[in-house]
Formats: C-alpha cells, sequence, structure tokens
C-alpha cells in the first residue's frame, strides 16, 4: 500500500483524531445489536493508547439528516467501546465547539474520547470546509479508520485532511486496502469475482471493471434473471429489472468474445410466491414455469460454481446468491460461502464484500474461515469498479 499509517507516525502525547466507523445497528431502545464494526476498530484505538497518544474519536450513526436527535447518538457506542477495551471512554455531547475543545484539552495521555454524532450537522456530508477545518483543530495528526465511509467525500475523511499535514491510514483500513488492493491490482490467478443480490443496477460498473480484471466472472441471485430475460427465458415473477434487459444483451455480447469465462447459473430453485414457507422446486434455467419466481440457485449449479471456486487462487464474493434472509432459500448462499473456506483453507485469497454477502456469511458462521470479509459494502465495490476512493486519495503517501 502506498499510504502511510498509524505505524509510521509518532503518537506519544499526541491529539489523534480518529474517523472511526461506529455506525453500528440499535434496536428501539438503543442497545447496539451487532458491534462488530466496534471491534473492528480495536486494533487501532489500542495502539493509541498503547503509544500514549490521545484518541479522539469521531464517527456517523444513522442518517440524522443534519439535525441533532439522540435517537441516533453515538452515546451507547462509547459504553460499548469501554467494555470492550475495559477502561473509560469520555463521551463530548457535540463533535465541534468551545466545549468540546476544552474537553480535548483535558485528555491525558492514554484517554479515548468519542465525540457525539457527525451527521448532526449537514455540513458534514457537504464537506464544508469550515466545519473540516473546526474539526481538525481538535486534532494534532489525523488518522482514518473508517473503510465503510471512505468512499464518500465529506468533512470528516476528506475535508479535514486538508487542514492537518498529517493524515494516515488506520490499521483497519490498512487491512482492507491490502485485500482488496491485492484483489484488485495484483491478483494471484486465476481470479474469480462473484456476484449476486437483487439488482444489475448497482453493480454494472463493477462487472465491467471486472472484465478486464478476472478469468471468471460467476453471476448469481436477483440479478441473474434479467440476464435469462435478455436470453429470451422465461422467468416467470422473478425479479428483472426490464429496463436493464438491453445493457444485459450487451454483457452477454461482450461475454462471447471475451477471454474471461462468464457464468450464469444452471438450475434455480423456484417458489410460488415470496414466501419462506412457500413449497419450492428445482428447475433449469431454461424451464421456469411462468406462475412461480427464483428465490436461490439449484445443486447443479452450487457444484458448477464451488467448482470455479476451487480452480481459483483469488476469489471476490459480492451478493448473496438467493433470498438467504429466507432459511428454506439460504443453502446457495451458505453453499458459495462453504466453497469459499474450502478454497481458503487450500491457500487461496478470498475477500467477501460489505453489506448483504457480510450478512450472509456471518448468518452460516464462517466469516473468520475466509481471509478477509470487508467491514465496507458500499466502499468495497466502488473498489471493484477500479475507483480511487477519497478518503484514502486523501491520505499522505509513503
Ligand atoms: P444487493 O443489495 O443488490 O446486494 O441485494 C441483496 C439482496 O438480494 C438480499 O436481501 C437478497 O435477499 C436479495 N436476493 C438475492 N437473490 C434474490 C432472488 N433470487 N430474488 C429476490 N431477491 C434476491
Amino acid at each position: 500500500m502506498n499510504k502511510k499509517t498509524i505505524e509510521n507516525i509518532e503518537l506519544k502525547n499526541k491529539r489523534v483524531i480518529v474517523r472511526v466507523d461506529f455506525n453500528v445497528p440499535l434496536d428501539e431502545n438503543q442497545n447496539i445489536t451487532d458491534d462488530t464494526r466496534i471491534v473492528e476498530s480495536l486494533p487501532t484505538i489500542n495502539k493509541i493508547i498503547a503509544d500514549g497518544g490521545k484518541a479522539i474519536l469521531m464517527s456517523h450513526l444513522g442518517r440524522p439528516k443534519g439535525k441533532v436527535n439522540l435517537k441516533y447518538s453515538l452515546k451507547p457506542a462509547a459504553a460499548r467501546l469501554s467494555e470492550l477495551i475495559n477502561k473509560e471512554v469520555k463521551f463530548a455531547p457535540d463533535c465541534i465547539g468551545d466545549e468540546t475543545k476544552k474537553i480535548v484539552n483535558s485528555l491525558q495521555s492514554g484517554d479515548v474520547l468519542l465525540l457525539e454524532n457527525l451527521r448532526f450537522y449537514d455540513n458534514e456530508e457537504k464537506n464544508d470546509p469550515e466545519f473540516a477545518k473546526k474539526l481538525s483543530e481538535l486534532g494534532d495528526v489525523y488518522v482514518n479508520d473508517a473503510f465503510g465511509s471512505a468512499h464518500r467525500a465529506h468533512a470528516s475523511t476528506e475535508g479535514i485532511t486538508k487542514y492537518i499535514s498529517i493524515a494516515v491510514a488506520g490499521l483497519l483500513m490498512e487491512k482492507e486496502l491490502n485485500y482488496l488492493g491485492q484483489a484488485v491490482t495484483n491478483p494471484k490467478r486465476p481470479y474469480c469475482a462473484i456476484l449476486g443480490g437483487a439488482k444489475i443496477s448497482g453493480k454494472i460498473d463493477v462487472i465491467n471493471n471486472l472484465f478486464g480484471k478476472v478469468d471468471t466472472l460467476i453471476i448469481g441471485g436477483g440479478m441473474a434473471f434479467t440476464f435469462y430475460k435478455a436470453k429470451g427465458y422465461e422467468i416467470g415473477s422473478s425479479l428483472l429489472e426490464e429496463e436493464k434487459v438491453e445493457l444485459a444483451k450487451e454483457i452477454l455480447k461482450k461475454a462471447e468474445t471475451s477471454k474471461i469465462k462468464f457464468i450464469l447459473p444452471v438450475d434455480v430453485v423456484v417458489a410460488n410466491e415470496f414466501k419462506n414457507e412457500s413449497p419450492s422446486q428445482v428447475v433449469a434455467v431454461d424451464k421456469m414455469p411462468a406462475d412461480k419466481m427464483g428465490l436461490d440457485i439449484g445443486p447443479e449449479t452450487i457444484k458448477l460454481f464451488s467448482s470455479e471456486i476451487m480452480k481459483s487462487n483469488t476469489i471476490v464474493w459480492n451478493g448473496p446468491m438467493g433470498v438467504f434472509e429466507f432459511d428454506n432459500f439460504e443453502k446457495g448462499t451458505f453453499a458459495i460461502a462453504e466453497a469459499l473456506v474450502d478454497a481458503t483453507s487450500k491457500g487461496a485469497i478470498t475477500v467477501v464484500g460489505g453489506g448483504d454477502s457480510a450478512a450472509a456469511i456471518a448468518k452460516a458462521g464462517l466469516e473468520k474461515k475466509v481471509s478477509h470479509v470487508s467491514t465496507g459494502g458500499g466502499a468495497s465495490l466502488e473498489f471493484l469498479e477500479g475507483k480511487i476512493l477519497p478518503g484514502v486519495a486523501a491520505l499522505n503517501n509513503k
């Protein structure tokens, strides 16, 4: 990686302002239902404490739309972090202002402070320079450890770097960039990408970019049905993006002349309706009944996809193969997760994009058995599109 990291700078007695991603899900009583994002940021926070820096953490949570709304307060995250690091975590009820400055200036070496939700100000998402400058005044050095927000040029991810000369990556950010970076720029071949999920629309740029990079491109999930429609197959009431059929035709044409293997499912599990309990059956993709919908890939497809995965040395997976949220239609997605685990144990580099694929592999209980599960859904997709993430570009080069 060509960016400086927290390992390359002096932290002792420094006010280290860190953009973390504590955008954790909360229930109606503001209990954190999944603390993965906080846990993932611990290596960076613990390093700052161990090196005698003062950790000033900032994050967004939810979409408070530029207004103070305590439903989106980060206070529960401070309490959870305190339990995880077994140490007091101070909390500032505002992310800027004189009071916050006072709290920051009272910090001792090794202290940890979490600021209130950045998005209580709409200036954050607008990347307002004045707001970015105010944030910058709270730190001597800046660390970005929020990979999940790095694809957005916001005040806390990009604007702030204009006012602090030392701006480096945290350890989580470094890990994300190393895994995704290797997959994108220097993959061990054969390189296989598996895309799934509901829609082609969010993944067109990824498909196009991967055409030039991968050896094998596998498409599953709901987005496969738009390709079948393009091939003229009956798809019943399966998910369809009518306005993307032409595009799917173009992609299929490109696949015919390209050197890469472009693979679609060969069989599907169809159901009468979009319900877990709906009776289901397996049919070949060109034999779908008009009154049914496809909710998962079938057993022959699982065999086909798994064998391609096992032949590969780098595998990137983004998007479930079916409606994995329904226990009766999770099989295809879980089988792909299992294949990734097998490939990992044989030495392949396996990377799972964030978002739904991360949720799926966690539901399968296999998240620790692949090389890397990204914490950023949108950010990992943009990375695979070949885009430069503004929050990364803004950091100091080595
Ligand atoms: P995305 O956000 O585009 O990655 O889509 C993820 C969603 O796609 C998940 O909630 C899955 O339930 C859904 N999905 C995957 N396969 C299908 C399918 N065959 N029919 C309907 N939804 C699907």
